[in-house]
């Protein structure tokens, strides 16, 4: 339907009576109106199709094609549903008035024509046929906002969910089987985070017109469900999508779409000169194998997503029973992850490091401890990504930052002299600016020297959010705090960003430790990485060492520091001040 406002009105004036047209036009046309002319119904159609006016005259007797008929045919056409139509008769008896309104004329008049009658006429029609207009505006509008997400257009979770609700009704009636998919984005929050939300945003939008294209272009969709597709795909939220594939011929179809979208992702985005690789990990629940309504068909394809994305990300898994258990499993240990970091049920333990030419312990790394009372002990690798994942990271490290700072003031308040200690600092710190605010806070409040921290970094870190993070380690630097690369080897390992980085050591990361007696190649790379270090002026630590052996290799490479079971574990802060207060040396070992 068209807004009238944009431009004078065009009518149509149809008659087979040329008089009567030439009448009509220089009436209209005084009135301010633009006019078109048909001399029969098959031209009006015609014509009403090419031009599209805004009103139109139909007298209602003309050879070919009647008034009535005429009307009927253009109601019946796309755009002809709403065009205000005046029927001009001659016949002013009641038969023809109801055949005028059955064939769905908005207005009549009679003839003879009372000329200035007629221009009101159309101006009274035109104006409630724009108050219809806007309502119906209006109504879209609202539609919109009610029923789809306004940054990809696609359906929101109401709208999908009655879409849903319909289809499985049609489902039920013909017998069919429906899937839902469950997408979710691998690592968008890195993204987002590392390139900001209005990158995020355009990627997002990216991805649903790929979805889009997938749907589009599948096999599993009839022509008439195109129409409908629309609703079929949705953004819940976030980086969350949902698919709904109805009347499947076979329940692999759905897996063909999922391969599919995958692939559709696999292809980089360029958004505003940045290449960024994507991709899904998506769950399929089907009906009525898995559920037999919407919310059971979304919980468990959900599930199932949750599950394609432990398995390694970038895939698709169809939902299980058994995946519920697992899920339950998870989600009870996601809310202990998140009391714990709440309560700061955590404790600190330090491994302490040694100085490889005099044996001392000249630092510490302290490592985060959770005694669970169920689960005992729970190693960090599975409870610190628990807690990147809830996005808890900062609240969590700002608890370590605060107790490393007291314990060492308490350590120094009981006369133990001075010692550095490594703080895990997780790469999600590098977006948020307040980092060595919060060092610094520590070192001022406890009354410590800046040297007293080390912060140590991933190698991430530097490849994944260049500048920024380089002026928040150039701050530290500043501060007088050290840096130092965490499980060197295992990630980007680029000379470029070491040279480029304020960073004062390397920790060789265990694996090659662990191997550096039996394997050459290990020992290659280590001997290769110690002489790398020392061409920079950086000082090597070797972390995991568990053997005589492996400490005299390293030493004789010219490692700096060493770190390991064979000198001591992590321990709790008493007895890692017995260690230093009773001068215990490695030198001998
Ligand atoms: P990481 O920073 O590489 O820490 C060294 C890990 O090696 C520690 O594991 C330590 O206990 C272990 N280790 C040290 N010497 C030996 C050895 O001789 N043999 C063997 N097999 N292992 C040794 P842990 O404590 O389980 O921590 C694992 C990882 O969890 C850490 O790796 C670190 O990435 C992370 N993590 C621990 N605490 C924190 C924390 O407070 N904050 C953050 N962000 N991450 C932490
Ligand atoms: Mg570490
Ligand atoms: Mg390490």
């Amino acid at each position: 339907m068209k807004n009238l406002k944009r431009h004078p009105p065009l009518i149509l004036v149809v008659d087979d009576d040329l008089s009567i047209r030439i009448l009509m036009r220089a009436s209209l046309e005084k009135a301010g109106f633009r006019v078109d002319e048909a001399e029969n119904g098959l031209v009006a159609v015609e014509k009403f199709k090419k031009s599209e006016p805004d009103a139109i005259l139909l007298d209602v007797m003309m050879p070919k094609l009647d008034g009535f008929e005429t009307c009927r045919t253009i109601r019946k056409s796309a755009n002809g549903v709403n065009i205000p139509i005046l029927m001009v008769t001659g016949l002013e008896d009641l038969d023809s008035i109801h055949r005028s309104f059955d064939s769905g004329a908005t207005d009549f008049i009679t003839k003879p024509i009372n000329w200035p009658v007629l221009n009101y006429r159309v101006k009274y029609m035109l104006r409630a046929s724009q108050a219809f207009f806007d309502v119906i505006h209006k109504q879209k509008q609202i539609q919109e906002l009610a029923f789809f997400d306004h940054l990809t257009g696609l359906a929101n979770r109401t709208m999908f969910m009655d879409s849903l609700e319909i289809a499985l009704t049609e489902s039920v009636s013909e017998q069919t089987e429906l899937a839902v998919l469950f997408m979710d984005l691998d690592r968008f929050k890195t993204i987002n985070d590392s390139l900001g939300h209005h990158i995020g945003d355009i990627l997002l939008k990216n991805v649903a017109e790929r979805i889009n294209t997938c749907i589009r272009e599948s096999d599993t969709f009839s022509r008439i469900q195109l129409t409908q597709s629309k609703n079929y795909v949705s953004r819940l939220g976030g980086d969350e999508f949902t698919i709904m594939l109805p009347q499947l011929i076979n329940p692999s179809d759905a897996s063909k779409v999922a391969q599919r979208i995958n692939k559709y992702l696999a292809e980089s985005f360029t958004i505003e000169g940045h290449e960024i690789f994507i991709s899904a990990s998506i769950g399929i629940a089907i009906f009525p194998l898995d559920g037999t309504n919407p919310e059971a068909l979304m919980k468990h394809a959900d599930l199932a997503m949750y599950h394609a994305k432990e398995k390694g990300r970038n895939r698709f898994q169809f939902y299980k029973k058994s995946l519920n258990i697992k899920a339950r499993e998870r989600l009870r240990f996601e809310n202990d992850v998140r009391k714990a970091v709440v309560n700061e049920e955590f404790s600190l333990w330090y491994q302490p490091q040694i100085d490889i030419q005099n044996g001392q312990i000249n630092g510490a790394e302290s490592l985060t401890r959770w005694n669970h009372s169920v689960l005992g002990q729970v190693p960090p690798a599975d409870f610190i990504p628990a807690i990147e994942e809830l996005g808890l990271i900062l609240p969590f490290t700002d608890w370590v930052i605060r107790q490393v700072g007291k314990q060492q003031h308490e350590w120094q308040k009981a006369g133990m002299r001075p010692i550095r200690v490594a703080v895990n600092i997780s790469s999600k710190h590098f977006v948020e600016q307040q980092l060595p605010e919060k060092l610094k806070s520590a070192i001022d409040c406890n009354n410590l020297q800046p040297h007293s921290f080390e912060v140590e970094i991933t190698e991430s870190v530097m490849v994944e959010q260049c500048s920024e993070t380089l002026d928040i380690l150039q701050d530290l630097k500043k501060l007088g705090m050290t840096i130092s690369v965490d499980d060197f080897g295992t990630g980007y390992s680029s000379l470029m960003y070491l040279k480029n980085f304020p960073v004062n050591s390397i920790k060789i990361d265990r694996f090659f430790v662990k191997n550096i007696v039996q394997n050459q190649q290990d020992a290659a790379i280590v001997r290769a990485i110690v002489g790398m270090a020392q061409g920079l002026n950086m000082t090597v630590i070797a972390e995991g060492i568990e053997t005589g052996e492996q400490y005299t290799m390293l030493r004789e490479m010219g490692c700096n520091v060493a770190q390991g079971h064979l000198f001591s574990p992590a321990i709790p802060a008493d007895n890692f001040a017995q260690l230093i207060q009773g001068g215990i040396s490695y030198h001998n070992i």
